[in-house]
């Protein structure tokens, strides 16, 4: 049974000792990738997918690149894996130096980490440190990682294992434009409402000593929920009043996924004070930081360290990944193969009253399923088009706050006949699904 699934048969029974039982593996007949070229991935049965989930959307760049490789390789050969970070590192400057530049906020400085939850970790530990306060804001629906602090902020419940929090945390309603409180409002009526609410979060659960607040501008694992653009400029009005800082975390909107902008704050005509990013930059190697103005940085008083934070292997892959993306545009290949995939789903959505939406941007993109009629979130359904398009030879991913979203992040480099191949059998896996 699992061979036919891909996975080495004895494989699953022995994954106990790897992660705990709470851990959900993808499938049915859960799979183990072996291989992977482009934006294909062979699995250990021999079977090939054509890949729209990229590992969470970390596979930016597609399996295999030979600029990558070759990056790796070179450091390899230097007999260096790791020096440290008491040293001068020549690839950590020069990556810095880039993400320095392309992060549209002025005189930025740059901090690495090894993941997204030790970004905004870093980042919370900054906030909080520069204002003198452990309150922060954060938004229902949200994930930020698995650290203490990141899951205080993470605003799933499946999520936050854990009551306990070192932060104290106010919540802020998510842009979820079909449940909840500022659902179905018009673009302008939302952020009106959503400042309103920010406003009175403030006056009744906040002394108005908060540090920060942080939102994703699209929610990854919430299943690529968002807030009509311009939200965060409303937002940023009011925390300018109190001095709060906003955290944008960019670890799945980064890098010109989105299609329209390189960063997702950008769609919301405001610069956070620290943005923090991960997964896509590292095309697979442990990569991540907070980017921030100097001022902002540099106000902690104390010494921050990470051994392997911005360590020689992962930053020359950083490097070859950023100049990939920045010398084939790739930003414009999310705009215009993303829309080919958006403007066929909304087509077949039309069809299928299931699909009570389509969202998202660029190669962000999500289908949300419910029982016909209703807006109430169908899982089940979910699952049956997830497991239709493995069948089909399609890896996608699944989220949302009640497991009814399919999420499709396939890497940057996605071309056209891909992204119809996909979308074909997106189509036909739907339709399998809702007959
Ligand atoms: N922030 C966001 C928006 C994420 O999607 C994730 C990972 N899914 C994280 C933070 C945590 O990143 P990591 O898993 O690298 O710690």
């Amino acid at each position: 049974l699992l061979a036919a699934g891909g996975g080495a048969p004895d494989l699953l029974a022995r994954h106990k000792a790897v992660m705990p039982s709470w851990m959900p593996i993808y499938y049915a007949e859960p799979i183990e990738i072996v291989s992977g070229s482009g934006r294909r991935v062979t699995d250990a049965a021999g079977r090939t997918y054509l890949d729209f989930f990229g590992g969470v959307l970390t596979n930016m760049l597609g399996y295999d690149i030979a600029e990558v490789r070759e990056a790796v390789e070179r450091q390899l050969r230097t007999g260096v894996s790791h020096t440290s970070t008491l040293y001068l590192i020549r690839q950590q400057v020069e990556l810095a130096e880039k993400i320095a530049r392309v992060s549209g906020i002025e005189d930025a400085r740059v901090f690495f980490t090894n993941s997204g939850t030790e970004a905004n970790e870093a980042a919370l530990l900054m906030a909080t440190t520069i204002r003198r306060s452990n309150q922060v804001l954060a938004v229902r629906n949200s994930y930020h990682g698995r650290s203490y602090a990141a899951i205080g902020i993470t605003g799933h419940r499946s999520w936050s294992s854990s009551s306990l929090n070192p932060l104290q945390v106010a919540w802020l309603h998510s842009g979820d434009r079909l449940r909840g409180l500022l659902a179905r409002l018009d673009e302008a009526d939302h952020i009106e409402a959503a400042v309103e609410d920010l406003r009175e979060v403030l006056a009744t659960q906040t002394a108005g000593d908060v540090a920060c607040l942080i939102a994703e501008p699209i929610q990854g694992v919430g299943g690529f929920v968002h807030a009509p653009d311009g939200l965060f400029a409303g937002l940023k009005k009011v925390l300018d009043e109190y001095g709060i800082l906003l955290i944008s975390d960019e670890v799945q909107t980064g890098w010109g996924r989105t299609g329209e902008h390189f960063w997702g704050y950008q769609a919301h005509g405001v610069t956070p004070d620290l943005l923090t990013f991960a997964k896509g930059i590292g095309n697979g190697f442990a990569l991540g930081g907070v980017v921030g103005r100097a001022d902002v940085i540099n106000a902690i008083q104390a010494i921050s360290f990470s051994t392997f934070g911005g360590n020689p292997i992962s930053t020359a892959a950083g490097n070859a990944v950023l100049d990939y993306v920045l010398d084939h545009d790739l930003q414009a290949n999310a705009q215009r193969v993303g829309a080919i995939l958006r403007d066929g789903l909304r087509e077949a959505a039309e069809n299928h009253p299931i699909v009570a939406e389509v969202r998202g941007k660029g190669l962000m993109l999500a289908v949300e399923f419910v029982r016909p009629g209703t807006l109430e979130p169908d899982a089940a359904v979910t699952t049956r088009v997830f497991e239709e398009c493995k069948a089909r030879g399609l890896l996608v991913g699944k989220g949302g706050l009640y497991g009814n979203a399919l999420r499709m992040g396939p890497p940057l480099t996605l071309t056209e006949d891909e992204a119809r191949e996909g979308l074909a059998i997106l189509v036909d896996s739907i339709a399998a699904a809702a007959a």
